[in-house]
This record gives C-alpha cells, sequence and structure tokens, in this order.
C-alpha cells in the first residue's frame, strides 16, 4: 500500500511506519513528504540506534514518553540536515506492513449517535441505549491475530446467520458485509498487573494514533452476538492505517469531548481532556459517502484506557484499543453501511447508478483522516484501504 500525496507530512507530523524497499527487510520509516526517511540507517551510530533499527516499533513503544520525545526531537533535525537525505526513499517505491506487532486488542463503542442508530436498528423494541452505556465506555476484547495492514485483501467470511423469520440457521458467506470507522490507539509504556492508569496519565502511555476498520458481518453478528457480544462476525478481519501518528503532533487537535451528563464516577472524570478533532472520510469505489466527525465521540481515548485498567488488568506494549464506530448526526456522517443503508432498508445509489446495502465482492472501501496541526497547518493520517475478495 504506497500514497503519493505529500500534504499534511510535513516534520509538524512524522508518523512512524514499517516499510521494506527493494528486499525483503523490514525497517523502521517516518513519513516525511512524499518520502520515508529511514530512520534506523539515520540513527546508526547514535544513541537511538537500537530502537530504531529493529524490524517493528515495538521497542521504540516499551521506552516510554521521555524517549518518544528526544527521538522525535532527534528526527526533525535529521530532516534538516542535508546529508539525511541520503536515507529519504520515495513513498511510491515502499511496501509497508504492521507497523508493530499487535497485543492485545479491545474495541470500545463510544460514539452516542453510533450506539443510538444500532439500537433502533438492532432493538426496535427497547431503548437505543443501555442503561449503562452513559456510565462507562462500553467494549469488548477482540482477536488480534486477524488485525492486518491497509491494502490486505478482505475474504468475505462464512458463517452461520438467522434472520428473524428463518425456522432455522444456515450457514454460508455472509450477505450482510459492512465496515465500522474506527480510530485506533497504540500502548506503548505498559502498566503491570494489579495496576490501573488514570485519565491523566493517557499520555505517558500511549503512544499514538491511526485509522482502523472494523470489518463487520452484521448478519452472523446479530445471531451470534446475544449474550456475551461480538465474535465471529468481527475476528476475520480488522484493517489499520500504516502510519502511527505520534500524539506530540496531535496537540492543535485536542478539543473538550462533548459534556458527559450523567457525570462519570470519579475514576472516569476528565477535566474535558482528549477530545481529538479529526476529520474522516470514507469512501466506496472511490465515491465519498461519509465524513464521521471524530469531535464528538462520548468517551476519550484517555478514559476508555482508564477503563480497561480500572480492574488491574494489565497493558503491554503494542496494545491496540479502538474507538468504536465514529459516527456523527447526519447520514452524511454515518460510520458504517448499517447504518447508512438503516438495517439495509434504504440503499444508497453511488454516483455511478449502482446501489448498495452492503458490500459486494470486489468492492474497495478505503477510510482517511486529517486534524489540525500547528500554526494552520494539518496533520494526515494516509489511509486505511481494503478490497472484498469472494468467500473460498
Ligand atoms: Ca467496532
Amino acid at each position: 500500500m504506497t500514497t503519493g500525496t505529500t500534504a499534511g507530512f510535513g516534520l509538524e507530523n512524522l508518523p512512524y511506519g514499517v516499510f521494506s524497499h527493494g528486499d525483503d527487510r523490514r525497517r523502521i520509516g517516518v513519513a516525511y513528504g512524499d518520502a520515508v526517511l529511514d530512520v534506523g540507517a539515520a540513527a546508526a551510530g547514535g544513541p537511538f540506534e537500537a530502537l530504531l533499527a529493529a524490524p517493528v516499533l515495538n521497542p521504540l513503544l516499551a521506552a516510554g514518553r521521555a524517549t518518544w520525545t528526544a527521538v522525535r526531537a532527534a528526527i526533525t533535525e535529521w530532516l534538516r540536515d542535508p546529508v539525511t537525505s541520503a536515507h529519504l526513499v520515495p513513498r511510491s517505491e515502499v511496501t509497508l506492513h504492521l507497523p508493530f506487532e499487535v497485543g492485545d486488542y479491545v474495541d470500545f463503542y463510544s460514539s452516542e449517535q453510533h450506539a443510538t442508530n444500532v439500537g433502533k436498528i438492532f432493538r426496535p423494541d427497547s431503548a437505543a441505549l443501555t442503561p449503562n452505556w452513559k456510565h462507562l465506555p462500553i467494549g469488548y476484547h477482540g482477536r488480534s491475530g486477524s488485525i492486518v495492514v491497509s491494502g490486505t485483501p478482505v475474504v468475505r467470511p462464512k458463517g452461520q446467520r438467522k434472520g428473524p423469520q428463518d425456522p432455522a440457521p444456515v450457514f454460508g458467506p455472509s450477505v450482510r458485509l459492512d465496515i465500522e470507522t474506527e480510530v485506533g490507539f497504540v500502548v506503548g509504556a505498559g502498566s503491570p498487573l494489579g495496576s490501573t492508569v488514570p485519565v491523566e496519565d493517557f499520555a505517558e502511555h500511549v503512544f499514538g494514533v491511526f485509522l482502523l476498520n472494523d470489518w463487520s458481518a452484521r448478519d452472523l453478528q446479530a445471531w451470534e452476538y446475544v449474550p456475551l457480544g461480538p465474535f465471529l462476525g468481527k475476528s476475520f478481519a480488522t484493517s489499520i492505517s500504516p502510519w502511527v501518528v505520534p500524539l506530540d503532533a496531535l496537540q492543535a487537535a485536542r478539543v473538550a469531548p462533548p459534556a458527559r451528563d450523567p457525570e462519570p464516577l470519579p475514576y472516569l472524570r476528565d477535566n474535558g481532556d482528549w477530545g481529538l478533532d479529526l476529520a474522516i472520510e470514507v469512501r466506496l469505489n472511490g465515491h465519498l459517502v461519509s465524513s464521521p466527525p471524530f469531535a464528538g465521540m462520548y468517551w476519550t481515548p484517555a478514559q476508555q484506557l482508564a477503563h480497561m485498567t480500572i480492574n488491574g488488568a494489565p497493558t503491554r506494549p503494542g496494545d491496540v484499543y479502538a474507538s468504536g464506530t465514529v459516527s456523527g448526526a447526519s447520514k452524511q456522517e454515518y460510520g458504517s453501511l448499517l447504518e447508512m443503508s438503516w438495517g439495509g432498508a434504504e440503499p444508497l445509489t453511488l454516483p455511478d447508478g449502482t446501489t448498495r446495502t452492503f458490500l459486494e465482492d470486489g468492492d474497495e472501501i478505503v477510510i482517511s483522516a486529517t486534524a489540525p496541526g500547528p500554526d494552520g497547518s494539518r496533520i494526515a493520517f494516509g489511509e486505511v484501504a481494503g478490497r472484498i475478495e469472494p468467500a473460498t
């Protein structure tokens, strides 16, 4: 997966990824303009060589906040030095890989609009939001082994489904394959078993942010999810964007989250911190179908991490957690086809005249995002892309 765009990849961004170029050797790179800086090569002989010459980001993730800041400052200096140009590779020539070895994976459900929409569609006879929703960030443990990098084909999953009118379940390829437009967070500095991570320690533990598509088979999900939640309808593939934007690049993107009512319990109170003003775009076969706003998320990533660890569960470098589907107030801001087509009842018409309720074989979904950077600049996240292949 490559991208030729330079906008949003200036010195104020410097996202990390893992690339190969000309051979199979995986190297840590930093996107800069339309190039990738081979930071392992640039670091040779210096204090950060061991961290940056690794084939994955995990050693850097484990090094902690002070080192992340020092490494970012060093990379900024290197890019200002003409000698460094020897270590720049055109981004159009590289292959991008999963940037880190994924540890545990948790997926939240923190958009009030999305949770309300799904409640109305899946449980039309009940209150849209469950009684716990405004008291805690609801989540579930996902399957880290099926997290794949952008560009990896997604094979239509098979499984059981049973519609309300069907007398018995049937087995076969999913007929309601969907996306979930999400934002992912990777833990850097972990926290030991038995400890907790307070809301205010978020930036000491989380290294960076990326885009995530939680592919979802709605027919499998609807039949299996009661009473223990998502399982095989989600675990066949989760795609992430290849560039991890450091928290340091997102200071200008911080906004106050929406007012929380009722006030959360003390361990979830956050002083209005760590809402993030990401502007997300979702394209289906090249057509813009939605622009979900991340700034409206009810629970912030700082609250999610605090909640995830409040029982003493540990975190490790490479652990991933995701925001939950990002949906705004209107159909043009919904983060899933389930919502855009209202459970399949209102098909979307694409500019080429075709219609969609859920994904067809050959369809490609591309999710991209930008955020405010310092001094009026923009921070680009690149994109997470995936094309549906027929069931095997
Ligand atoms: Ca999800």
